[in-house]
């Protein structure tokens, strides 16, 4: 369902109305394309007193040097230079109150000048458990960052990345997507990263080269996405949905040269089917797509509505993902990326099902994630779609779905590729440092943290 609203307020009458009522004003999102390899102009570094990291932060920008004492330039050379596409502040040194002095005159002075469309990343470290002033400090920064989020406005982004470690290269991979046009509608998000991180593909345009992707729940929407960018990204993919989807499925796999697996994915076989249809009985990125809503009140829900979806949502995600690790059939190096949703975390009305489903998906991804890391070598994490147009959502009321398109600070819903972007950089195997995190794909929702 198009987004009729969006189109319009990027018309003469639409600008002039949506000013005068001040109505939500969405910015067109620049996504990545063969158009659109890269955000399109510099990238400015700035440190926020001393950096606590061994060395500088991996960019593939062109930087903008930054002056190490965090201060920034004087108004006459920041008004003479091109505009900046994207700020990253090196916060990882902030241990108290004082230090927050340095985020404020390094960013403030580049805030009227960046780019439509560009990136703020802040790089901080864990809040410690020894040291509450430091610890003050660094959750000072998410509160910073969700702010700047909410209201730079104009299609910007800002997000926070927390490094466990002085080794700055755990952040290349993350650096990479959060400054790239891949993560259009990740705002206001904090990512921590742990471990070290595994050199990059040789081929950074193709990071899943050889590699073999299974994607449920992959006929159509988001799962159909997905499966296009990890094709695209190098993957040979097996598109698993139900039988019924048929014409669909064979068509989503056809375009990318795929293979087609219909399989209810609630079978009791299901995972020896999986393992069958693998090339050689291995894979390694696991993408748990597949889901489905059955809403109404717990007052009117039926227990048959209730195990549908907690059978499709969340068993189904752990006994697949436990027989396929168990058998040892996802190999080292490789990903296991689970679909959540911001109703896990916010709850929704009439939703009780698919809430607790997609909460439960978000425990299992914490709790599994160490644990797999360290017996595996493999990494498990979520992607939490917000609003996102798909048959899921066009079928939603005209003005429920209204406000869940607006209700967020880029002022629009956001499109399958936008979750399949996520989710490719999870996949990536340069992205070994992000484990047990829950990447928000949501324009920064107001529903949830
Ligand atoms: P969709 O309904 O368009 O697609 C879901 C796909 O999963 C369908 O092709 C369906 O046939 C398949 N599927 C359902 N049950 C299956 C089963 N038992 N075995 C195999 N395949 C099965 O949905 P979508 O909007 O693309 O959503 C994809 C995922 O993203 C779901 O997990 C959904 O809960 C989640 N999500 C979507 C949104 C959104 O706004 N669209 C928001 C948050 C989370």
């Amino acid at each position: 369902m198009a987004d009729r609203y969006l189109h319009f307020t990027g018309t003469p009458p639409g600008r002039f109305l949506t000013r005068r009522l001040g109505l939500p004003r969405p910015a067109p999102l620049r996504r990545f394309g063969p158009a659109a390899t890269d955000l399109g102009g510099p990238v400015i570094l700035r440190t926020a007193g001393r950096s606590a990291l061994d060395g500088p932060l991996p960019l593939d920008e062109p930087v903008t040097p930054d002056g190490r004492d965090g201060t920034a330039g004087t108004a006459g050379t920041e008004a003479e230079a091109p505009r900046p596409a994207a700020v990253v502040l090196d916060a990882t040194g902030v241990a108290g109150v004082a230090d927050l002095a340095g985020v404020h005159s390094a960013l403030h002075p580049l805030m009227r000048s960046l780019a439509p469309g560009g990136r703020i990343v802040v790089v901080g470290a864990r809040p410690s458990a020894d040291d509450h002033h430091q610890a003050a400090a660094q959750q000072a920064l998410e509160g910073f960052t969700r702010s700047l989020a909410k209201e730079t406005g104009g299609g910007r982004t800002a997000n926070l990345v927390r490094l466990t470690s002085p080794d700055p290269a755990a952040a290349a991979s993350t650096l990479r997507f959060l400054l790239s046009p891949k993560s259009a509608y990740v705002s206001g998000q904090v990512l921590e990263l742990t471990g070290t991180a595994p050199a990059a593909a040789a081929d950074p345009a193709r990071p899943l080269a050889g590699r073999t992707a299974l994607v449920t729940g992959a006929a159509r929407g988001i799962g159909a996405a997905v499966a296009e960018v990890l094709a695209r990204d190098g993957a040979r993919v097996i598109c698993l949905d139900v039988p019924g989807a048929g014409a669909d499925l064979e068509r989503t796999a056809d375009a990318l040269d795929g293979t087609a697996l219909p399989l209810d994915i609630t079978t009791g076989d299901a995972a020896d089917r999986i393992v069958a249809a693998l090339p050689g009985g291995e894979l390694d990125v696991l993408v748990h797509n597949a889901g489905i809503t059955r809403d109404r009140r717990l007052a009117n829900m039926s227990a048959d509505r209730w195990s549908q979806v907690l059978d499709v949502n969340l068993a189904a995600v752990l006994d697949t993902t436990d027989a396929l690790l168990k058998r040892g059939a996802v190999r080292r190096g490789g990903s296991v990326v689970a679909t959540a949703s911001i109703a896990g975390i916010a709850g929704n009305t009439g939703q009780t099902n698919y809430a607790a489903s997609k909460a439960g998906v978000i425990g299992l991804v914490r709790s599994l994630a160490p644990r797999a890391a360290a017996a595996h070598g493999v990494t498990v994490n979520a992607v939490a779609p917000g609003f996102i147009e798909t048959r899921m959502t066009a079928a939603v009321p005209l003005f429920i779905r209204e406000a869940g398109r607006r209700m967020n600070s880029l002022a629009q819903g956001g499109l399958p590729v936008d979750v399949a972007e996520a989710t490719a950089y999870l996949a990536d195997p340069a992205s070994g440092a992000v484990n047990g995190q829950v990447l928000r794909v949501c324009g920064q929702s107001l529903l949830g943290a």
